[in-house]
């Protein structure tokens, strides 16, 4: 059920031109696709490398991708696996299993096979869609022997990438193509799709069928699927529309840099245009310099994006003689933005960038600043219309502790998953209460803005002391020298765990512990005070580019362990 938005007493005086009001509708997932066919049909839908596809082009690949599937037998509980890096494939592909009744597993493309096993194992995939690439298909095709998958459709790189021509990501030359057998557990994508389109119609209960099994670290670490239920991500489309009080219905440009597999990007860069009728330019791989030029030769309007993407845009050295002012507005999610680097990026480009908050569990977004209206540097903003921020204690669940006190974020709203799949224990914990318990620390303020502090298990316990990493990183990222930071604790003989910083440095710049613990001398308490520095010339990050302190932990086990 949608959160009841008279429980919500800060929503009247916030500050914006959002509709808190609206209707938030529950309806199967792909009606999305169908409107948008519907409202949109012969408007740019897909840029992929200068190659473009309206909405009534993607609208007749998915019905003919849905019968394809429907062929294979997927039917309501199969589970059909996207091993896909951002291409048209994915678009059609998701829409595809979602209209034959099936549900999509998103599946990281630079997993490990052993990750890639367990998953395979854990969701009950039978069907993995990849592509024809030897990196990529390789790892799948091992899998047939190795795991319960049945079989693979594959999609041909040059069906849509026209070789040898590819002027903008030479990623793709014709010794990276893998061979593909022709036997009955591969069917090409070209097959799938060969027929009249006509998918049988499914009964889509929203509220209770899974569209998509999103994994995620989670809380514990331990990667488990999230059910995120048709109504679920239909719901944070449409709350993310609401947010974008004044986008053109038909006008609007995605760059789409995220990855599809990851949440963010699946709501973000791909379920938001269909609402908005915007076009998704669809990027393969992060790489600089092809996106600034192609923010220059592209045009779009909106670029969602995670911190490390604006932190690496301010510190390009050339920055100031590019136009990106065809932007509109930035979204960073995902991890926390450095009040410095809005600031710089927002100075630099002269384009506006506000934060959001969401998790796999959520669909993703939960909270947002404002496009209009007040914008607080540091602050996770307000919650999305139909959305609850509650902040409970940290020591008793049942109590909601007052503005400014800090306590676990909560969040009830109709984009909250319906539980963790075959985890019925952790789907307890999590949902407690009706709410899902995010594992982030923050507080709320007097005027209803959220602010995190850090994940509770993120959280360094220094000689009795709790030491936040994300208070200790905000001010290093105030040092000119700094271009990257992550903080974490280590072991310590005496205080049980000490605060380290590890440092990526600006270009032509130099930095010592001792530099450092006197530029913070005035801006934290002596025990924030990192005790160890260790410059990299790169900080490691996940595959949606979030600084990963867990990495750095494992190597300072290995090192410690002597591994
Ligand atoms: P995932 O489900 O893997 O995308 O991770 C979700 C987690 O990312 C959240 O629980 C937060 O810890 C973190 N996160 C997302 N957005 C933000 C943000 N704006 N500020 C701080 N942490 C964030």
């Amino acid at each position: 059920p949608a959160a009841n938005l008279a429980e919500f007493p800060w929503a009247r005086s916030y500050p914006t031109d959002i509709d808190w009001h609206a209707d938030i509708p529950t309806a199967p997932l792909h009606r999305l696709m169908d409107d948008a066919v519907a409202r949109f049909g012969d408007r740019p839908c897909i840029d992929f490398m200068d190659k473009r596809y309206t909405y009534a082009q993607i609208g007749a690949l998915v019905d003919k991708a849905a019968r394809g599937f429907q062929d294979m037998g997927v039917g309501k509980g199969s589970k059909v696996g996207l091993f896909l890096p951002n291409t048209p494939y994915f678009v059609i592909c998701y829409y595809g299993v979602l209209k034959a009744g099936g549900t999509v597993v998103n599946f990281n493309p630079l997993y490990a096979e052993r990750e890639i096993a367990k998953q395979i194992e854990d969701s009950d995939t039978d069907i993995m869609v990849t592509l024809d690439l030897a990196v990529l298909y390789g790892k799948i095709a091992k899998m047939l022997s190795q795991t319960r998958l049945k079989r693979i459709v594959v999609a041909r790189m040059a069906d849509i990438l026209p070789f040898p021509k590819n002027w903008l990501f030479p990623i793709v030359k014709r010794k990276d193509v893998a061979r593909i057998p022709s036997d009955d557990r591969h069917l090409a994508f070209s097959r799938l799709v060969a027929n009249a389109g006509r998918p049988a119609p499914v009964e889509i209960d929203p509220d209770e069928d899974v569209a998509v099994l999103q994994y995620t670290g989670g809380t514990t670490g331990v990667p488990k699927g999230a059910m995120l239920t048709h109504a679920n991500i239909y719901a944070n489309a449409i709350q993310s529309r609401l947010w974008c009080t004044d986008a053109r219905p038909g006008h609007e440009r995605m760059l789409g840099v995220l990855p599809l597999f990851h949440v963010f990007a699946m709501t973000g860069v791909m379920n938001l245009p269909l609402v908005l009728g915007a076009e998704m330019v669809l990027v393969p791989r992060f790489e600089l310099d092809n996106v600034i030029r192609l923010i220059q030769s592209k045009k779009p309007t909106l670029f969602p994006a995670v911190p490390t993407i604006y932190t690496a845009i301010v510190n390009h050295k050339d920055i100031g003689s590019y136009d990106l002012s065809s932007i509109r507005f930035c979204l960073s999610g995902g991890a926390p933005l450095p009040v410095e680097v809005k600031h710089a990026f927002e100075t630099k480009t002269g384009c506006k960038l506000v934060e959001g908050y969401g998790l796999s569990e959520s669909s993703p977004v939960a909270t947002a600043n404002p496009m209009y209206g007040v914008n607080k540097a540091g602050s996770i903003g307000i919650p999305l219309p139909g959305t609850v921020i509650e902040i409970v204690s940290l020591d008793d669940r049942s109590r909601l502790v007052p503005p400014g006190e800090k306590g676990e974020v909560c969040i009830r709203g109709p984009q909250v998953m319906k539980g963790y799949w075959k985890r019925p224990g952790e789907t307890a914990e999590a949902l407690a209460d009706g709410r899902l318990h995010t594992g982030d620390v923050g507080y709320m303020d007097e005027d209803g803005y959220t602010f995190i502090v850090d994940r509770i298990k993120d959280m360094i316990l220094c000689g009795g002391y709790n030491v936040y990493p994300r208070n200790v990183e905000e001010a290093i990222y105030l040092h000119p020298a700094v271009a990257e930071c992550v903080v974490a604790g280590v072991p310590d003989p005496y205080r049980g765990q000490t605060v380290k910083a590890y440092v990526k440095l600006a270009e032509g710049h130099g930095l010592t512990r001792e530099d450092l613990a006197e530029f913070l001398r005035d801006k934290l308490s002596p025990i924030e005070i990192p005790k160890h520095l260790e410059l990299r010339d790169e900080l490691p990050k996940t595959m949606i580019g979030k600084l990963s302190r867990k990495a750095l932990l494992e190597e300072e086990e290995a090192r410690r362990s002597g591994r």
